[in-house]
């Protein structure tokens, strides 16, 4: 995403609000979909030979829940925050600045840096989510199934107990 800074003067201030088409193919977590829309929207701010670019991204992404493997909508919230110079000086003397020409700004890494921040550590359909049987598949949130732990006899689930125990030293 380009913003035109040309018509910046000294000490002046840019608003943008813009709808862009992401594709965000190597991010963990997400579904085999890639390409989203997302709102960009704040504010480039010019002080001498520094633009400093705050902003917010809003996003709905396709997760893969970690229980129940399900695909569910993740509204997701990012925060801009970063600063571009066209000044060797300031360039040199910050290495978390990064380079502009004259005209123009680009946010597009800025954007995938901030999205690939705000992902969530897990990936849950739901806080509760009751996840997906290990035995036959099916989502314990809509059903429930035969392989119900409590049928099990109590002989055996002492013999599963044992088992357990063995396979963990
Ligand atoms: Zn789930
Ligand atoms: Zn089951």
């Amino acid at each position: 995403m380009i913003i035109n800074i040309q018509t910046l003067t000294k000490q002046d201030i840019l608003e943008f609000d813009k709808e862009i088409q992401i594709s965000l193919p190597n991010l963990r977590l997400l579904s085999k979909v890639t390409d989203y829309t997302a709102r960009v929207y704040g504010t480039v701010e010019k002080s001498g030979e520094l633009y400093t670019v705050k902003g917010e991204v809003d996003i709905t992404l396709k997760l893969v829940c970690d229980r129940c493997m399900r695909t569910f909508d993740y509204p997701l919230h990012a925060i801009l925050d970063d600063q571009f110079s066209t000044s060797e000086e300031l360039l040199i003397g910050d290495e978390d600045i990064k380079r502009v020409t004259k005209s123009s700004v680009d946010l597009s890494d800025t954007i995938l840096e901030s999205i690939a921040m705000a992902m969530p550590m897990k990936s849950l359909c739901k806080e509760d989510c009751k996840g997906m049987c290990l035995e036959c598949g099916a989502n314990l949130n809509e059903v429930t199934c035969k392989c119900d732990k409590a049928d099990i006899d109590p002989r055996l689930e002492a013999l599963k107990d044992i088992f357990c125990l063995n396979s963990k030293e």
